[in-house]
């Protein structure tokens, strides 16, 4: 893999989804909420993008003890205000069907080829069924970021299969890696650096 000399000239957005006041969707196989899981692969992230020399942004610690909607609106402010280079907000899927499994990812149109990319990349790395790249106008943090924005929603809480993945120790560490890679060849590709 071609590394990118110039990681910390990019700045990557980093939002875990939901707050301590928003939990988000409870695990019954594992007893934890969304946020638990979000909060933790949030920090991981952050720990290992910075560790290979990107620049990150999070928000995290700002909102995480808001109350939904705010928490959002003021994620999505602040990233517009330091405008990043990309946006991730870091979400699990849940569905009332426990059959129903898979990753699929979120974008608006400025983020849709980093989503096509991290898609493939995280479908095949953790071997999870491909749901495909959506757009929804109704998600306000892919609608309001005035940046290339993705929501991630690599598993659902709900499938007892797909818990599996996330429950795996090096899960986090493994997520962080497909996004390096993927930021990687995405930041070479588009080449917006002069
Ligand atoms: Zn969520």
């Amino acid at each position: 893999m071609q590394e990118n000399k110039h990681r910390e000239k990019y700045i990557i957005g980093i939002s875990s989804g939901h707050s301590l006041l928003d939990k988000g969707a409870f695990c019954h196989f594992t007893g934890e909420y969304e946020f638990y899981y979000t909060s933790k692969l949030s920090i991981k992230i952050q720990e290992v993008l910075s560790y290979y020399g990107y620049t990150i942004y999070s928000p995290d610690s700002i909102t995480d003890k808001e109350k939904y909607p705010d928490h959002l609106k003021h994620t999505v402010k602040l990233l517009n205000m330091h405008n990043p280079h990309l946006a991730i907000e870091l979400h699990f899927n849940f569905f009332e069907d426990k059959k129903v499994n898979g990753c699929e990812l979120l974008y608006n149109e400025e983020g849709k080829n980093f989503a096509a990319l991290l898609q493939k990349e995280i479908c095949s790395f953790f071997n999870v069924k491909d749901r495909g790249i959506k757009t929804n106008e109704n998600k306000y943090f892919i609608s309001h970021t005035e940046i290339p924005a993705v929501i991630t929603e690599p598993i659902f809480l709900s499938n007892e299969n797909d818990i599996k993945i996330i429950e795996k120790e090096t899960f986090d560490r493994d997520f962080s890696l497909v996004l390096l890679k993927c930021l990687d060849i995405y930041f070479l590709k588009t080449d917006i650096l002069p």
